[in-house]
């Protein structure tokens, strides 16, 4: 698999796509020390999905896209990706790239040493991690920033690389733990288009944490609302606006009911 050549639509669940691995977590648990952060989660992502965690501060989002990209190991439970159980995985070894907030670029490497630098790390060939590089620069627009450094481009910009350094590794699954969140709101609305174009360009699973309603509601397939540890509720954006289960999901998606 090509890490920029487009996966073929089907005509399956919204947003699915051959090809691109799923992710199923069962009964997965997590405790530090005498605090149990999570509490037995159960979730299905079809191969393709946009998957949208939401929920207060401290609910555990963060603590469980980090589990799934094996940042931490699981207390309880079981992770697969695609036909795969990676409970006890290496990180490196899970087709898993991950894009948090604050991405530290390298200040003295140009855009495309920053975007290689994973795959020359792993010794892939030169010729490679150029063309891997120059794709999703294609992709993400920056191919005519390549030689540029971090210091001089935008938030935006610098953002943009960050994603194309998950994008170069061709991962399975991309983890977005709150990727826009530090940039002004004009900047986070044409991200969160960019974003949308990507996961149509590459046809990836994505999971994706935010505080944004707008993200979440435009972005997925499907939302996942997290409170103290558990799943209160699983839907798409227009079940869950137009039929929370409780108040707590209808205040987090903001319809009343
Ligand atoms: P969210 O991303 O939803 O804001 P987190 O997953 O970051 O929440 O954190 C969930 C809870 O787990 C918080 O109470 C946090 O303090 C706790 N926590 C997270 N990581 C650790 C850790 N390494 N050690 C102890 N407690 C942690
Ligand atoms: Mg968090």
């Amino acid at each position: 698999m090509n890490a920029v050549s487009p996966r073929p639509a089907t005509g399956g669940p919204a947003g699915a796509r051959t090809g691109a691995a799923g992710l199923e977590l069962r009964g997965v648990a997590k405790s530090f020390g005498a605090v149990d952060v999570l509490k037995g989660i159960d979730l299905s992502i079809a191969g393709g999905e946009f998957v949208v965690f939401v929920g207060p501060s401290g609910c555990g989002k963060s603590t469980l896209l980090r589990l799934i990209a094996g940042l931490e190991e699981v207390s309880e439970g079981e992770i697969a990706i695609g036909e795969r159980d990676v409970t006890d995985l290496d990180p490196s070894r899970r087709g898993i790239a991950m894009v948090f907030q604050s991405y530290a670029l390298y200040p003295h490497m140009s855009v495309a040493g920053n975007m290689g630098f994973g795959l020359k790390m792993a010794r892939r060939p030169a010729a490679e991690v150029e063309a891997k590089v120059r794709a999703a620069a294609e992709i993400l627009h920056l191919t005519p920033l390549l030689d540029r450094r971090p210091g001089q481009l935008s938030g935006g910009q610098r953002q943009r690389v960050a994603i194309g350094r998950a994008i170069v590794r061709d991962p399975d699954i991309f983890l977005f733990d709150e990727p826009l969140s530090n940039l002004d709101a004009e900047l986070r609305v044409e991200m969160r288009i960019e974003i949308a174009r990507l996961h149509k360009a590459l046809g990836n699973t994505m999971v994706y944490v935010t505080h944004d309603q707008t993200e979440a509601m435009t972005l997925a397939d499907k939302i996942v609302v997290l409170r103290s540890g558990r799943i209160e509720q699983v839907g798409s954006p227009t079940k869950l606006y137009e039929d929370p289960d409780n108040l707590f999901v209808a205040g987090f998606i903001g319809s009343p009911k």
